[in-house]
């Protein structure tokens, strides 16, 4: 049985005071919930959210990380220091970073690993663009993007997926409940093929366009192990109802 995984992408939203107010509201209405929940706000924000989370039970998590342990690399942050800030999650390889930072699979590959040896639980995003999808070639693509990106690891522990399809993402369509799982299902069956002994305790997490009101139709789906929310996650009282839906 996987322990459903809610996790706020807050990408770059917030300021402080923003911050303040968003994270009081939402433990404020977060009452019955049986998912693992995570907030990973911007990386200057994290010592702040830490300490308003305090000693509740939501984690902290980080956007990305550096694939580099230390060194001569300006604006870059590691993975050991985002653990030392309290983080045990951290976004790996989202689109948008695919897109604006052109992050390739060998790279993912090198921050996954760094971020495990730190002691972070990496969230590889793997999902398709729209022309992908129109060609044909959707489970083509992520099984690609998921084979590259593993292609260091020895096996599936400490890890989780994240599909989001990148014409979800933002946009207001969301894949409907049978697209996602669908694709969740074949995500799964390749990463049988990879790690027989641990892809059935791998918790493959959706996201685009995850609302309060289409959340409890994607977690019914068998494959559907929690969602990874963007836009939704800057209102409380939306990110407090797709948690308790978990
Ligand atoms: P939205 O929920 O705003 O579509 O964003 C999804 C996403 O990219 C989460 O990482």
């Amino acid at each position: 049985m996987r322990q459903p995984l809610v996790i706020a992408n807050w990408k770059m939203h917030g300021k402080g005071a923003f911050n303040q107010a968003l994270v009081s509201d939402f433990l404020a209405l977060l009452k019955e919930y049986r998912a693992a929940c995570v907030l990973c706000p911007p990386t200057v924000y994290l010592g702040q959210v830490a300490q308003l989370l305090g000693s509740r039970d939501v984690m902290l998590g980080a956007q990305d990380c550096s694939h580099i342990d230390e060194g001569a690399y300006t604006g870059e942050v590691s993975a050991e220091m985002l653990r030392d800030c309290g983080c045990e999650w951290v976004i790996v390889g989202h689109s948008e970073r695919r897109q604006y930072h052109q992050e390739s699979d060998a790279l993912l590959a090198a921050k996954l690993t760094r971020a495990q040896r730190a002691g972070l639980t990496p969230v590889l995003c793997v999902g398709e663009t729209q022309e992908q999808r129109e060609a044909g070639a959707a489970e083509h693509v992520v099984k690609a993007q998921l084979l590259g990106a593993l292609s260091d690891l020895s096996d599936l522990k400490g890890l989780a997926i994240a599909y989001e399809p990148v014409w979800a993402i933002g946009t207001g369509l969301t894949a409907t409940p049978e697209q996602a799982q669908d694709m969740h299902a074949f995500i799964r069956s390749v990463l049988r093929e990879f790690d027989a002994a641990n892809a059935d305790a791998l918790r493959i997490l959706y996201g685009g366009s995850v609302k309060a009101g289409n959340a409890a139709e994607l977690f019914a789906q068998t494959d559907i192990d929690g969602a990874l929310v963007g836009g939704a996650s800057l209102d409380a009282e939306a990110f407090a109802a797709i948690v308790s839906a978990a």
